[in-house]
């Protein structure tokens, strides 16, 4: 079946639904998403957004700017960030106006709380800057969002796998997508296409990400040519659940909650005495592991503890209650009795498909753009969060980017010629995925999957070394030959989800050979990425981001430069 809109948008996340409402001002959009729309990982944000808006204590825009470039340890580029702060405050307003039913103050205004890395007066101390929803904010947000987009006459295909992106010839012309209950392909032709299709999380084996991240556009673009940047710096979350990897919201610290290892030391003073339990998640991440292998973990074990036994249980009712349900369901522990066994977990992606300030997707390191083609979100790299994104920012940065990209989108149909999906890539899709469904084979995708989070966990995780990351680029490699022996029992068209996860499989391999061979190549310490054969930062020979290409001869690593306005690099305190 064939389709024609102004605007095809992929996913339904926050970065997709916010751009749907801009763009729907300017033509036709429809909204891909291989969920049920309010399914979206965006669901699962629970801590909050970050605005300056002062609402507790004093608080600017400027200081929220510097947070976040210094968190970023500067590779964040100043000039995207300085947007998305300055325009925060305006955005939480908006979000608040489109009905989001924000945590208030007694006197009724929007509350805040602390967060990692947020500070006031340029890192005197922490701030309360965080705006949430309880511990359930992305839901907040995104039912918002969504039944803002229904009003506005967006049209939603949900559950729609995509499979291609029409790349062809510099510019974009569409989406092709297989309808996962009838297993139809549809070809979508579009003026504009937005990927919003959100993080990657599914690399590895423990982490906070829900089962559909697995990156699959980001796949697909790298296939077509377009490049994949800083891909080496994914954020582990200090406080997964242990042996799980569910989160414990940075929002428990915030409140007050602290980390103590097996002495009942609240550790985080030695690694950062002013802010402590708040400093960024790559240096929380960094302390509990060190704990951890220096043997103070709690019985000697791979774990610490959360101890949120100083809030108030009022306040961890009303402001954590998903996190203390978390808890007692997951843990069988009360967190107002017992301390939570927490572990880092892998948890963001600050890298992905390169774009600037207005979601215009960047072909090459010299700024040329690919025609009709935009990303936001998890998904994009704009670059925001640099080597290490500060809590709450992600949600601000799909909305602002998000919102922009489908002002973009308005501007850009003025002038746009009509879309269109080649015969050629229309027939290969077609034939390619047909040919998988009858494939015989011996392997099965979620035991290669299975062994890939595994090793990616081993190898590339918190701590990485060369010898352990070539590792690595060996056996995904060798992964990836496996792959191309997966069987497909399942013979149907309706509801194959054997194909997809093989088709997921596809995307997570790609991936993690990017991350390994970027993280091989960054030789130094920053932010996320910590070398132990490296490990200072070096801003003589790497203050520049990394653009994965894939060629004929295989993955191509090449350069350019961070964008600094204001705030010089400086060693990172806290
Ligand atoms: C547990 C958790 C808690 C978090 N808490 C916070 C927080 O408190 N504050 C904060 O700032 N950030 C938080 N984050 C990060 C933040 O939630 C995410 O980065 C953000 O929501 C991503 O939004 P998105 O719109 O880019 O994508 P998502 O919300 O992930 O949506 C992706 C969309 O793409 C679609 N899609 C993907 N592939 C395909 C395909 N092949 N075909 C069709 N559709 C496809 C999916 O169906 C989905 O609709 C948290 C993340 C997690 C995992």
């Amino acid at each position: 079946m064939t389709h024609n809109f102004d605007t095809v948008i992929i996913g339904s996340g926050l970065a997709g639904l916010r751009a749907a409402i801009e763009a729907a001002k300017h033509g036709t959009v429809a909204v891909l998403t291989k969920l049920y729309p309010t399914r979206s990982h965006s669901t699962a944000a629970q801590g909050g957004i970050a605005a300056a808006l002062g609402n507790e204590e004093p608080d600017s825009p400027e200081w929220h700017f510097y947070d976040t470039a210094k968190g970023s340890d500067f590779l964040g580029d100043q000039a995207a960030i300085e947007v998305m702060c300055e325009d925060a405050i305006r955005t939480v307003i908006e979000l608040e106006h489109m009905g989001v039913p924000f945590s208030r103050t007694p006197e009724g205004k929007i509350a805040q709380r602390r967060f990692g890395g947020h500070t006031r007066d340029f890192g005197a101390a922490a701030v309360r800057r965080a705006c949430y929803s309880a511990d359930r904010t992305g839901h907040a947000i995104l039912f918002a969002l969504y039944e803002q987009s229904g009003l506005q006459g967006v049209k939603f295909f949900d559950e729609f796998h995509v499979l291609d992106i029409a790349v062809e010839e510099g510019g974009c012309g569409g989406v092709i997508a297989l309808e996962i209950k009838t297993g139809e392909i549809h070809m979508f032709s579009a003026k504009a296409t937005l990927v919003a299709s959100g993080g990657y999380g599914r690399v590895y084996k423990t982490t906070s990400n829900a089962i559909a991240s697995t990156g699959d556009c980001l796949g697909i673009l790298f296939r077509t040519g377009v490049p994949l940047q800083d891909m080496e710096f994914f954020q582990f979350h200090p406080t997964g659940l242990y042996g799980l990897g569910i989160l414990v919201t940075e929002g428990a610290r915030g409140e007050g909650g602290i980390l103590v290892n097996r002495e009942g030391e609240r550790f985080m003073e030695r690694y950062a005495p002013t802010i402590k339990d708040l400093a960024p998640r790559d240096m929380v991440s960094r302390a509990i592991m060190t704990e951890v292998r220096e043997g103070r973990g709690i019985d000697g074990r791979d774990f610490v503890h959360l101890d949120l036994r100083g809030i108030k249980r009022g306040i961890l009712e009303e402001r954590l209650p998903e996190i203390t349900t978390f808890c007692k369901i997951y843990m069988g522990l009360d967190p107002a009795l017992a301390p939570i066994p927490v572990l880092p977990t892998a948890h963001y992606a600050m890298g992905g498909i390169p774009t600037d300030i207005d979601g215009r997707v960047f072909k090459d390191e010299k700024g040329g753009v690919v025609e009709g083609l935009f990303a936001a979100g998890e998904c994009a790299c704009v670059s925001v969060h640099g080597a290490n994104r500060l809590g709450c920012n992600s949600l601000l940065d799909t909305v602002v980017f998000g919102r922009r990209a489908g002002m973009e989108i308005g501007r850009f149909l003025k002038s746009a010629e009509p879309g269109g999906i080649g015969g050629d890539l229309a027939r290969r899709t077609v034939e390619g995925h047909a040919s998988m469904q009858g494939r015989s084979g011996t392997e099965k995708a979620p035991e290669i999957r299975s062994e890939l989070q595994k090793r990616m966990t081993d190898e590339c995780s918190v701590f990485r070394h060369r010898e352990d990351l070539e590792k690595l680029v060996a056996e995904i490699r060798a992964l990836e030959r496996r792959a191309a022996g997966i069987g497909i029992k399942d013979a149907g068209k309706r509801f194959n989800t054997e194909v997809l996860e093989a088709i997921e499989l596809s995307h997570l391999l790609a991936l993690s050979e990017v991350i390994a061979l970027s993280a091989l190549r960054r030789e130094e310490s920053r932010g996320a990425h910590s070398r132990e054969d490296f490990p200072k930062r070096d801003d003589v020979n790497w203050l520049k981001h990394t653009l994965a290409f894939r060629t004929e001869k295989g993955i191509e690593l090449r350069h350019k430069p961070v964008s600094i306005t204001k705030f010089k690099p400086v060693e990172r305190k806290y």
